[in-house]
């Protein structure tokens, strides 16, 4: 990784320097606020590629500090490509699901490992750096999976997969933001539409559809990963 900056949120000292100490050993630049206050200033004087931002801060409400950020045109808004990486504590379900809704792009629950974190950043990094460039991939692979999105053609290790337009369309919506989280309502109102988003039900008929078709065993899935009570994940495995 180049030296990109990161802006780390986080109030718990501890868990600030470990999570900059991980991100400068792999040759990222960390830089700290420890209060919403701060992280505002430091937007002010610089843009970082990504942003990793604590939800229980003594000054604010991480939430609310999302939607400011991603409200098109606010005084602190982020430029919308920066990834915003949630840090939750278990106790901070409902935060966390809200914070997704929000606009940020995915989260890690303390405790968490190094790995974990590098492997959450990378891609969000990568992602960061595919949507800059202008043209839309048209061929997207994801392990064995390939979706071509000019065709709608979905193969697995090479053999074509038939799928309905609404389970292309669920494959599709994950696995244009490979590894990274989708709540159940982002799933629902891009695939079936916005006075849709609480027939979960719909989600876990068609999941199970998409894994009868892609998975080799469905109850263990390598692809289509569940996060409970949050949503779903594609893993580029
Ligand atoms: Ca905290």
């Amino acid at each position: 990784m180049s030296s990109e900056t990161v802006l780390i949120i986080e109030d718990d000292s501890a868990i600030a320097q470990f999570v900059a100490a991980s991100l400068s050993a792999v040759g990222l630049r960390p830089v700290h606020a420890d209060t919403a206050a701060l992280a505002r200033l430091e937007l002010q004087r610089m843009t970082p590629q990504l942003v990793i931002a604590d939800l229980g801060l003594p000054d604010a409400d991480g939430v609310a500090l999302i939607t400011e950020w991603r409200r098109a045109g606010g005084a602190h808004s982020l430029p919308p490509q920066v990834p915003i990486l949630v840090l939750s504590a278990r106790v901070q379900e409902l935060e966390k699901i809200a914070a997704l809704d929000a606009g940020a792009d995915d989260y890690l629950t303390k405790p968490f490992g190094a790995g974990e974190l590098l492997a959450r950043v990378r891609a969000m990094l990568r992602r960061a750096t595919l949507s800059t460039t202008p043209q839309p991939v048209a061929v997207l692979h994801i392990g064995a999976l390939t979706l071509n999105r000019s065709t709608r053609c979905v193969q697995l290790d090479g053999e074509p997969v038939h799928l309905s337009p609404i389970e292309y369309r669920l494959l599709e919506r994950l696995a244009r933001i490979p590894g990274q989280v989708l709540t159940h309502r982002q799933l629902l109102a891009d695939v079936w539409g916005a006075e849709q988003i609480d027939q979960l039900h719909y989600l876990r008929i068609y999941m199970g559809h998409l894994r009868a078709k892609i998975e080799t065993d469905p109850a263990q899935p390598r692809y289509l990963q569940t996060e409970l009570g949050v949503g779903y994940r594609l893993t580029d495995v």
